[in-house]
């Protein structure tokens, strides 16, 4: 998997390790997550990417919330949402 990600990220496989461990919880109900999803926003910029640099975005997902129809766009809104305030705190 790890090799799949790098691949598809451009990161390298020890950041893309790195990553993952970190990723300690579902980003929809925050349970212990199964599977790693992956975000490649149409707007990168969004997601505090510099002009013109491609951005994706891994998160972590369990069984029941990926089985859950129109789950890929409720993952969207809720990154979306978690970067908007990210960046309310920082800015
Ligand atoms: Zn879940």
């Amino acid at each position: 998997m790890v090799d799949a990600l790098a691949q598809v990220t451009g990161l390298s496989k020890g950041e893309v390790a790195a990553t993952i461990r970190a990723i300690k919880s579902c980003v929809l109900c925050g349970k212990r997550p199964d599977m790693i999803g992956i975000v490649i926003p149409d707007n990168p910029e969004d997601f505090g990417a510099n002009p013109g640099e491609p951005r994706t975005i891994l998160y972590g997902i369990c069984a029941d919330c990926q089985a859950t129809p129109g789950s890929a766009q409720c993952v969207e809104d809720k990154i979306i949402a978690d970067m908007a305030n990210e960046r309310k705190k920082t800015v």
